[in-house]
Order: structure tokens, then sequence, then C-alpha cells
């Protein structure tokens, strides 16, 4: 099962649905079988993913600044961090320990959280089980 955080365009209704796989939701988009909760509206998409732990690993430097894809790329993800920003809580370098209290004392928290982590980290949360997304992330370069 995957939940996908689902937008509708028309109303801006953000609303969260289950799926058994990514391609079921493709399939019943295409059925136009996915329609928006509130307005009825088939012009619904999949949000930004909300996965309950985020690990900025990866880090854009700043090399190819000034090319187009460069700064296409940076406009996708400065999106997503300011998603994470406002809904995930920063643990910083205590990723690895603030994901593991969550997974084995199920501690209660309504909010996800983002920090760091070594590849090495990563390995060992999947390992056990816990699954954390990696996304890109560019450091504030100026202010
Ligand atoms: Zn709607």
């Amino acid at each position: 099962m995957i939940k996908y955080n689902l937008v509708c365009k028309k109303c801006d209704l953000i609303f969260d649905s289950w799926f058994a796989s990514s391609l079921e939701f493709d399939k019943l988009k295409k059925k136009e079988l996915i329609n928006c909760h509130s307005c009825g509206s088939l012009r619904v998409e999949k949000n930004l993913m909300a996965p309950k732990l985020i690990s900025k690993s990866i880090r854009y430097k700043n090399r190819k600044k000034d090319s187009f894809n460069y700064k296409k790329i940076k406009k996708t993800i400065s999106k997503y961090q300011r998603f994470i920003k406002n809904n995930f809580d920063y643990v910083g370098e205590n990723f690895a320990y603030e994901a593991r209290s969550i997974h084995y004392n199920e501690k209660k928290t309504e909010k996800g959280i983002y920090g760091t982590a070594s590849n090495k980290d990563l390995k060992e949360l999947k390992d056990e089980g816990i699954d954390a997304q990696v996304i890109p992330w560019i450091e504030n370069e100026s202010n």
C-alpha cells in the first residue's frame, strides 16, 4: 500500500488517499476514477510526497549554477525544501537516532522529521526496516 498526498487543481483541496501501488494510481487516474473529495473535479494530482522520514544527505553544490537545468532543478528542490521545513521537524545530525525512536518507541508525532544522515546510517536504518526518503538539498548560499 502506498499513501499519496493528493491536491485538487481546481479548489486546492489537499487530501490523502491509499493505493495498492503507484501503478494503480496511474491506472485509476487514466480511467478518470480519481476525483476531488470536495468539488468532484478530475484535476487531481499527486502532491509533494510526504514520507515520515527525510534525510537530506545529498547536497547540490554550486556547480553549474547558471545553467538552465540547474535553475529548474533548484526551483523544484526549493519547493520541496519549503514544504519540508513547514511540515517536518528538523533534527540535524540526530536523524538516525530520532528515526529509530519514532520507529521503535512508536513515538507519537504528527510531524515527520528531517535531518542529515550518512549513507552508512541510511543503510543500517534500511536493514532495520526503516525507510527514509533521501532528497536533494540545497544549502542557503547567500543569506
Ligand atoms: Zn476540488
